[in-house]
């Protein structure tokens, strides 16, 4: 933006360096952009003026012209409040005051023309506006047939004064001063085939729409401009890495052959196969892959990954998997290990409680080249973890690593980087995947192997229990294997350590002829693998825990997943979860335990849960339901930076940008022609931006 809206907000008419400096504190705005970018969250409408007898239950704001002609305190004590009897002309209603009424009471004038504004209330027919806005009525100066906006403001804001009208005010001078600053971002052609307003009507109508119809249409550009220059950027990281950035070619694949040929004890599913195809010719092409592997919970991600590593290794490289949790990374040891001992391949495991000799053994062996294959958990950034030469990482991500521990991991490799394989734990939506890992190609596994059958999904009332462990004991007398899980929600750690505990004892007391295993966040790694590979090998016949098995475990003889309090637990998570099923030929069930008392929220995530197994409706879901902001990862990825554009509601839109950003790099990669000026140099403007945050924060 040119230097206009760079101006300092203590510097427009009526703010002055003690206001401005409540607006930099309590709004982050400090300068004309910054208040600008400040879009309203609704409109008031006052468009119309509204008949008292016009008012009807479902309208939440009205707008109503008349006169006090009385006004009382009623009530005494804490329930008294000042009532005024307001009429239009025709009709009667109450203004109702239950604070401040003193000074109310003090300033109001009787048989004045006032324009009221606020929502109202029906009680035994009577209609009354609790706390109206009020302004003396003056012919041809109130804002009526306007879209009023309303900002968000504090408390601390408010007691000063500053409200949402005096933001609004502040918004209409700046904006009336900043006529041509007001340049525009995007190329006459985006604006011509997208039909969209020009920046500078878009900021009027954003903010003081002429109409619904401007108000859309504004929102529209706007979003569209936000999200086109976050794909803008994300294709363009991508492009660089497919044109700059080396790989190591992969070409060789004799232990892979063997593998599969000799080893490998079930026929890989088409999407498998596929998905393998679509890496190896990335491996083929000499640039560096990075690549995501998305696939529902069961739909074997790690046997593509083992076959990627054993490309990688084929070739004279090294691979490594770096999982979030040590649980996992065990799990994917353990079963990595069975097939790598077959091939004479040498694996080691690198996680925090890996003891400080065996570590130094490792460092050396891999700086050497002696071992192949590397499974850990974040103890693999660490700096002391060096390669020989590292050509392949693979990121079984739960998206829980950020962007910057990625490319942590490309830096061990530094001549040719490392090719990045990022596996997610559920399937994400595919406008957030867009976003969040927008600079990746992607790769999905959209079919299970064959003789699955699908997990039956049931609710169950903890009135039921008993019924339900007769159930599992049925099962267990089947052979099967069974897990008992309590959520661990981190504020009330205490409260669910306990729940945990009762519940493992009272399992105890109803199968005092099984073996159980326990385990929770509160024990040693030691212990922790200690339990569950009792579980692994089936010399314990449940397993109760907290979610710390939420993620990957995978013991195929385990045919019921039983969730206690299951309306604590997050969709994606829950499904997670019920993924730790369904592993093997039978049949499984994950029963859902609630108490009869349910939220609407939480009833609604479980009666989504028992009527689909499949992740991606599931995620898409979850999104709806949450909003991107509470779904894990999202965080650390910036995407929750945008100004305006929902990811959960403005998928379509997310489409559209991408394709277009898609397009004009395409046409023009480096943004050299005349007519794309105009973006180069937004993002030239956006980049100091980022700068100048920087300095700041
Ligand atoms: P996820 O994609 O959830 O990580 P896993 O990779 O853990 O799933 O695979 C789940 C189970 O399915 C494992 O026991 C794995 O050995 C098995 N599996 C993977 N691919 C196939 C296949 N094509 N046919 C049969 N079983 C398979
Ligand atoms: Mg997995």
């Amino acid at each position: 933006m040119s230097n206009f809206f760079d101006t300092r907000i203590e510097f427009l008419k009526g703010v002055g360096p003690q206001k401005a400096a409540l607006l930099n504190t309590e709004l982050q705005i400090f300068t004309y952009g910054d208040l600008i970018q400040r879009y309203p969250f609704r409109h008031e409408d006052r468009t119309k003026i509204y008949a008292i007898s016009e008012i009807s239950e479902s309208m939440s704001f009205v707008q109503i012209k008349g006169q006090i002609y009385q006004h009382e305190t009623v009530g005494e004590g804490y329930k008294s409040r000042l009532v005024a009897y307001f009429t239009d002309g025709d009709e009667e209603m109450e203004l109702v005051w239950f604070q401040g009424a003193a000074w109310v009471s003090k300033n109001l004038k009787k048989n004045t023309d006032y324009l009221i504004f606020g929502k109202p209330q029906f009680f035994n027919g009577k209609i009354s506006i609790p706390h109206p806005e009020m302004e003396l009525f003056e012919e041809g100066q109130n804002s009526v047939g306007f879209l009023q906006p309303v900002y968000n403001v504090t408390e601390k804001l408010r007691k000063k004064f500053i409200d949402s009208k005096a933001i609004a005010k502040m918004m209409r001078q700046v904006l009336d001063q900043a006529g041509n600053h007001i340049r525009e971002t995007l190329t006459p052609e985006l604006i011509h085939s997208h039909h969209l307003l020009s920046k500078k009507e878009a900021m009027e109508n954003i903010h003081f729409p002429g109409s619904y119809n401007l108000l859309d249409k504004a929102k529209y550009r706007l979003k569209f401009e936000e999200l086109f220059y976050t794909q803008l950027k994300l294709i363009k990281t991508k492009f660089i890495r497919k044109t700059v950035y080396k790989g190591q070619i992969f070409k060789q694949v004799p232990t892979l052959t063997t593998f599969y040929n000799d080893h490998l004890s079930f026929d890989l599913t088409n999407a498998q196969k596929r998905v393998i195809k679509e890496i190896y010719k990335d491996f083929c092409s000499g640039k560096q892959m990075n690549r995501l592997l998305q696939g529902d919970v069961g739909s074997g991600k790690t046997i593509v990954a083992f076959i990627c590593m054993l490309m990688a290794l084929d070739n004279g490289a090294q691979a490594c998997l770096m999982a979030p949790t040590e649980i996992l990374a065990d799990q994917h040891y353990y079963g990595l290990k069975e097939y790598a001992d077959q091939l004479g391949i040498t694996i080691d495991k690198l996680t925090g409680s890996s003891s400080m000799g065996h570590r130094k053994v490792t460092h050396e062996y891999l700086l050497s080249g002696d071992i192949k294959i590397i499974i850990g958990t974040h103890a693999l950034l660490e700096d002391k973890v060096q390669f020989k030469n590292l050509g392949l990482c693979v990121i079984d991500e739960q998206h829980r690593f950020g962007v910057a521990q990625r490319a942590k991991l490309w830096s061990k490799n530094e001549d040719v980087y490392p090719h990045i394989l990022v596996m997610t734990a559920t399937p994400i939506p595919r406008t957030l995947a867009m976003t969040l890992y927008g600079d990746l190609d992607v790769s999905v596994i959209d079919e299970l192997p064959a003789g699955r059958k699908p997990i039956r999904t049931v609710h169950r009332y903890d009135a039921h229990r008993l019924r339900v462990f007769g159930f599992l004991r049925e099962q267990i007398q089947q052979g099967r294997q069974i897990y008992i899980v309590y959520p661990l929600i981190e504020e009330s750690e205490k409260l669910d350590y306990k729940d945990l505990m009762d519940g493992y004892e009272s399992v105890a007391r109803a199968f005092p002829e099984c073996q159980l295993s326990i385990v929770h966040g509160r024990m040693k790694a030691k212990d922790k693998d200690y339990e569950m590979q009792r579980f692994v090998k089936g010399e314990t016949q449940i397993m109760v825990a907290t979610t710390v098995i939420e993620v990957g475990v995978n013991v195929p003889n385990a045919s019921v997943m039983v969730v206690e309090n299951a309306e604590r637990f997050g969709l994606a998570q829950l499904h997670q979860l019920r993924g730790r099923v369904g592993r093997g030929a039978d049949q499984s069930y994950c029963i859902l335990m609630t108490d009869y008392k349910l939220t609407t929220e939480g009833r609604t995530r479980i009666e989504s849960l028992v009527k689909t197994n499949n992740g991606f409706e599931i995620a898409d879901m979850d999104l709806k339901l949450r909003g991107p902001g509470d779904l894990a990862g999202t965080q650390q990825s910036g995407v929750l930076d945008l100004l305006i554009a929902d990811l959960a509601k403005d998928g379509a839109i997310v489409q559209q940008a991408r394709e277009a950003a898609q397009a004009m790099l395409e046409a023009d990669p480096e943004l050299e022609d005349a007519q794309n000026a105009v973006i180069k140099n937004h993002i030239l403007s956006l980049r100091k931006d980022e700068t100048n945050w920087s300095r700041i924060s």
